[in-house]
């Protein structure tokens, strides 16, 4: 199911400030908290997107994330099926809700495997068919080597919770119930940071802009996606890294048109080389090459070069080259020429239908449309 977008599920824009964020999101979660809403699954689904998009837009880190790759360069991250994300709740609501909704999360000491990413790669059509080596800078978040991930700072380790006393877990009385949910201080770990890394603040992660080649083999098209293991984000808690995805995105050519393993092109031509025929320049994707036009040769006829498509990348298909002649009509004409021109068709005239094919031919199939109508 396509998920929808952040800002329009908190209704805000996307200029919008933490507060307005804050603001909107506090709004929707009353109005759809569970507790308020019993037994009323929508509400339910309602909150809980409402407290996905909350818990991305409020991270500034993740919030740039979104904005430069959508969805899906967050999936797997903070937001994404299964995932606690206790942080940024407990935040507005803190001890009085706390997340008592969606329980279950009981896991001490999460690991979370870094976000994949998504990089879109605009590329030349030459260079889709060559193949071709290109560097791309993408902004990651890397484990920070001052705490290697811990978050605590070097020669330190994080304590046991105070709240929960290591459990990760803490009972609330809220009305009639008791009710146990994850420990808001330490978000369900049973330990908090209590020295944090200077590098890092404590996150375990750092903001980075990678350099990273890209190989793109040839005969790519717009779609395919190249993986690049292990070049995602930073996992959590010693988490493994995400991957990056590398999707092509093949600009449109002056000249070729691609579907598949085929290209095609229009090749104009004069009327004197339509009717009295001879050799053309064709245009290939390796080279000029000589065509024969034969005479008398018709607007819209296609020439087919056998082979001389692109060999796709995926399944190593070899195409054809679909060349569509375009008869070109002189313009700007003298009016010397254009009384050549006369001269030349009241000839033609003369001479009858034989020298308009299409059209003779095109005559008569009205006739016979006229006539059923009639009949
Ligand atoms: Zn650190
Ligand atoms: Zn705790």
């Amino acid at each position: 199911m396509a998920k929808r977008d952040y800002y329009e599920i908190l209704g805000v824009n996307r200029q919008a400030s933490k507060d307005e964020i804050k603001k909107s999101y506090r709004r929707l979660a009353m109005k759809y908290h569970p507790d308020r809403n019993k037994d009323d699954s929508q509400a339910e689904s309602k909150f809980k997107e409402a407290k996905e998009a909350y818990e991305i837009l409020s991270d500034s880190s993740k919030r740039e994330t979104y904005d430069r790759f959508g969805h899906e360069g967050i999936d797997n991250s903070a937001g994404g099926r299964g995932h606690p994300g206790a942080e940024g709740f407990g935040d507005i609501f803190g001890d009085v809700f706390g997340d008592i909704f969606g329980g279950g999360r009981s896991n001490r000491s999460q690991v979370f495997r870094g976000a994949d990413l998504k990089y879109d790669l605009r590329i030349e059509l030459e260079k889709a068919i060559s193949g071709d080596s290109i560097e791309i800078d993408i902004p990651t978040q890397v484990t920070c080597q001052g705490c290697s991930g811990s978050g605590s700072k070097k020669g330190t380790t994080p304590t046991n919770c105070p709240s929960c006393e290591g459990t990760g877990q803490v009972r609330m009385q809220q009305g009639f119930f008791s009710i146990q949910q994850t420990c808001p201080k330490c978000q369900g770990n049973g330990t908090v940071i209590t020295d944090p890394c200077t590098d890092c603040l404590g996150l375990g992660r750092k903001s980075k802009t990678k350099t990273l080649s890209i190989k793109v083999p040839p005969g790519v098209d717009n779609g395919d996606r190249i993986r690049l293991s292990g070049e995602g984000e930073a996992g959590k808690n010693g988490g493994p890294t995400g991957d990056l995805y590398v999707e092509i995105n093949v600009a449109s050519h002056k000249i070729f048109e691609r579907e598949g393993a085929n290209i095609s092109c229009d090749i104009p031509i004069s009327i004197l080389t339509a009717t009295l025929g001879g050799d053309i320049e064709m245009p290939t994707l390796k080279g000029n090459v000589s065509v024969k036009v034969p005479p008398g040769t018709q607007s819209g006829k296609v020439f087919r070069l056998r082979g001389m498509g692109v060999t796709t990348a995926r399944n190593k298909m070899v195409g054809d080259l679909y060349a569509t002649i375009l008869v070109e009509t002189p313009i700007n004409l003298s009016n010397k020429q254009k009384d050549i021109l006369k001269e030349f068709y009241n000839s033609i005239e003369k001479g009858g239908k034989k020298h308009s094919p299409r059209h003779s031919g095109w005559l008569s199939s009205v006739k016979n449309f006229f006539e059923k109508i009639a009949s």
